[in-house]
C-alpha cells in the first residue's frame, strides 16, 4: 500500500506521518495538515456493499493512516464503534418521502461529532506510543456546541491526556450547555467564553501559534493538540460514513451499483462536507455536494461568487452548531482547488486575517463546480421540520432541517432528481425547544427539559439515556472568562491538577 504523508497547506515542506500529524493537530506555520495524495478506492466500490461499519472504517482509515499497523488500527476501530452507539449499525439510513437521511447521531452525545471523536483518543494513544512521546497531551478545543461534549466524553478519564473545551457562553442550546458543564472526569475543564464561536476558535488558534506560551506548557510537561476538525484524526474518520451511506443504499436496492448520488451537508466549519469531497475524490460516485448554511451564509456567497467575506453581521440562530463565519476546513479545499499551490493558500489566509476577506482566481472557481451552495432562513428551517413531521411522522433537528430546506431550493432550481443523501447531524432531542416550537407554538413557553418529555409523548423514539436525567445533574464547571483571560484559565486548571 502506498505510504501517505502529511504536510501543511501553507508551504512548510516537512513531511509528517499520520501519527505525527494527529499528535500535533495543526502545522507550526498555522496551516492545516493535508495528505500528500488522496487514495483511490474506485476498485473497492462493489466490495464495500457487504461491509459493516467497522470493516469499512478499517478499509478507509488504513488508506490514510499508513504508519499504523493493522492490529493497532483494528483495535482503535473496535473500541470506538461499540455499544456506546445505540444501534448496532452505528449509522442508520432512513428513507423519508424522496430523500435518504443518514442519521449520524446514534453516539453518546447525540450529534455526528461522536463519529470521529469516539476514535480520536485511541488514535492519539497509539500515535503517542509510536512516537515515544514523553509529555502529556493537552487537548484545547473550541466548540460551537457539539464538538465540546463529544470530545469531553471521549477523552474523559484517558490517562496522560487532559482536555479543555471553550464554548461561546451565550451561543449554544441549553441542553448542549448542560451536557458540557456537568461533565465528570478530573482531566476535563470547560470554559464559557464571553464571545461567539469565531472568538473561541480564533483564541484557540492563537494559542497554538504562541510559541512563548507553548514553551511554558512544554516546561510544565504538556504538548498541545486539537480535537477540532482541523485535526486529520477527526477528518479522516468522517469520510467513512459517506461510503457507508452509499453502500447501504446499494444494499437496500435504492440505487444501482455505481449510480451517482447527491449529498447534502449542513455546514459550519466545513469539516463534514470536506470529508464528503474527499470521499468523492477517492472514487465514491457523488455528483453534487450541496453545502447548506443558515443565516450565517458566508459559504453560500463563497461558492456562488468566489469571494469569502466574513465582514458581516453574526447571527445567533436555531442551528447554533453552524453559527460560524470562519470555516477553517475551507483552507484544505483551497489547497486542492489551487492544485496544491501553498503560496496561493497562504496569501488568501493572510488576506482573511488582515482584511477579513479574499477572492479566488477563475481557475480556482472552476474547482468549485462540484459544489452547490445555498442557505435557509430560520423560518424556512422551522417550516421544514413541520412539513416532514406532518407528512411522515419523522422528526429532524434544526441543523438537518437547514440541509433539507436547501435541498428543496436545489431541486427547484435544477430539477435534478438524482437520489440524495442528507447528512442528519444531530438528534432532535438535542434541540427540543426549537424543534417542538416548529410543530406547535404552544410549546414556545416550555423549557428544553420539559420538552424532552413532550417530544417523547408525540411518538418519537425513546429518550436517549444520556439526556434522561441531565437536568438533575450537578454543575461541575462554572468558569466564564473573556478572550484575554484564556491563557490564565488554562494555567489555573493545570496548576490545580494533581
Ligand atoms: C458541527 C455541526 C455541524 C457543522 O459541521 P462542520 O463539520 O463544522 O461543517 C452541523 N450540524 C451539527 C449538529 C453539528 O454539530
Amino acid at each position: 500500500m502506498k505510504q501517505i504523508f502529511y504536510k501543511s497547506t501553507r508551504g512548510d515542506r516537512r513531511l509528517f506521518t499520520s501519527s505525527q500529524a494527529i499528535l500535533q493537530g495543526i502545522s507550526e506555520d498555522g496551516g492545516l495538515f493535508v495528505p500528500d495524495s488522496i487514495p483511490d478506492l474506485t476498485h473497492e466500490i462493489n466490495s464495500i456493499v457487504d461491509m459493516n461499519y467497522k470493516e469499512l472504517s478499517y478499509l478507509v482509515m488504513s488508506e490514510f493512516f499508513t504508519d499504523f499497523d493493522e492490529s493497532e488500527l483494528r483495535e482503535c476501530v473496535g473500541r470506538a464503534y461499540d455499544s456506546k452507539f445505540d444501534t448496532e449499525n452505528i449509522v442508520e439510513l432512513k428513507k423519508v418521502s424522496n430523500v435518504y437521511f443518514m442519521e449520524l447521531y446514534h453516539g453518546p452525545t447525540l450529534a455526528f461529532k461522536d463519529m470521529a471523536l469516539s476514535i480520536l483518543p485511541y488514535l492519539m494513544k497509539v500515535s503517542a506510543k509510536k512516537n515515544d512521546f514523553n509529555k502529556d497531551i493537552l487537548i484545547l478545543t473550541a466548540t460551537s456546541g457539539d464538538t465540546g461534549k463529544a470530545a469531553l466524553e471521549s477523552f474523559s478519564g484517558v490517562d496522560r491526556i487532559k482536555i479543555i473545551v471553550l464554548f461561546p457562553k451565550n451561543g449554544v442550546s441549553k441542553i448542549q450547555e448542560m451536557q458540557m458543564v456537568t461533565q465528570e472526569g478530573d482531566n476535563t475543564c470547560v470554559i464559557g467564553l464571553n464571545g461567539n464561536f469565531d472568538d473561541a476558535q480564533t483564541g484557540v488558534k492563537n494559542i497554538f501559534k504562541d510559541s512563548f506560551f507553548n514553551k511554558k506548557l512544554f516546561d510544565m510537561g504538556y504538548v498541545l493538540s486539537s480535537a477540532n476538525s482541523i485535526n486529520i484524526g477527526r477528518l479522516i474518520p468522517q469520510i467513512v460514513y459517506y461510503f457507508y451511506g452509499y453502500a447501504s443504499m446499494v444494499k437496500n436496492g435504492q440505487i444501482d451499483k455505481n449510480e451517482k448520488i447527491n449529498v447534502v451537508v449542513p455546514t459550519g466549519n466545513f469539516g463534514n462536507i470536506l470529508a464528503a469531497y474527499y470521499a468523492k475524490s477517492m472514487g465514491l460516485p457523488i455528483k453534487k455536494l450541496i453545502c447548506a448554511s443558515n443565516d450565517n451564509n458566508v459559504l453560500t456567497d463563497f461558492i456562488n461568487k468566489g469571494i469569502y467575506d466574513k465582514n458581516r453581521d453574526f447571527f445567533v440562530t436555531i442551528s447554533p452548531s453552524m453559527d460560524i463565519l470562519i470555516s477553517s476546513n475551507l483552507e484544505r479545499l483551497l489547497y486542492l482547488i489551487s492544485d496544491c499551490d501553498c503560496s496561493e493558500v497562504k496569501q488568501l489566509m493572510n488576506s482573511l486575517n488582515t482584511n477579513g476577506e479574499y477572492s479566488i482566481s477563475q481557475n480556482m472557481k472552476d474547482g468549485l463546480r462540484d459544489f452547490y451552495g445555498n442557505f435557509a432562513t430560520q423560518k424556512e428551517t422551522l417550516d421544514s421540520i413541520k412539513e416532514i413531521f406532518d407528512s411522515d411522522k419523522y422528526l429532524i433537528d434544526t441543523h438537518t432541517a437547514v440541509a433539507y430546506s436547501v435541498y428543496k431550493k436545489y431541486l427547484e432550481e435544477t430539477n435534478d432528481n438524482t437520489k440524495v443523501l442528507i447528512a442528519s447531524t444531530a438528534s432532535p432531542y438535542k434541540f427540543t425547544k426549537f424543534v417542538m416550537k416548529a410543530l406547535d407554538s404552544k410549546y414556545s413557553y416550555m423549557d428544553d427539559f420539559s420538552l424532552i418529555k413532550e417530544m417523547n409523548k408525540i411518538g418519537f423514539v425513546n429518550i436517549p439515556d444520556s439526556i434522561n436525567d441531565l437536568e438533575n445533574k450537578e454543575i461541575l464547571h462554572k468558569i466564564v472568562c473573556d478572550k484575554n483571560q484564556i491563557r490564565t484559565k488554562i494555567l489555573d486548571f493545570l496548576n490545580n491538577y494533581k
